[in-house]
């Protein structure tokens, strides 16, 4: 099985967890994440359109919808400490929209 050679995180952990050990590992991953991350992309598209949701609401979705495109092309690019600064943000927004049950 394919591992990060600096951290030792495997594919199948990082796919399961969403979570790298370190910045070698998206360099590791690159070819296995890109069509994760186009299969993201194209979730995200379909459940865009969410029945009665408040203001505050909406403008959460649409902040987490663009924190998730915002890592996925500091991934890409290869920023990897913005994508972990995202990444934290995204825990936190995905906390509140699980809170206000809209996740
Ligand atoms: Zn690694």
């Amino acid at each position: 099985m394919k591992r990060c050679d600096k951290c030792g995180t495997s594919w199948e952990q990082f796919y399961k967890t969403s979570m790298l050990g370190c910045e070698n590992c998206y360099r590791v991953f690159r070819a296995e994440l890109e069509p994760v991350i186009r299969k993201m992309q194209g979730k995200t598209r379909h459940t865009g359109k969410v029945p009665k949701v408040g203001d505050l609401d909406r403008e959460l979705l649409c902040e987490y919808k663009n924190l998730l495109a915002d890592k996925e092309s500091a991934m890409l690019e290869g920023r990897f400490e913005e994508a972990s600064e995202l990444d934290e943000e995204i825990r936190q927004l995905q906390y509140e929209l699980s809170r206000r049950g809209l996740r």
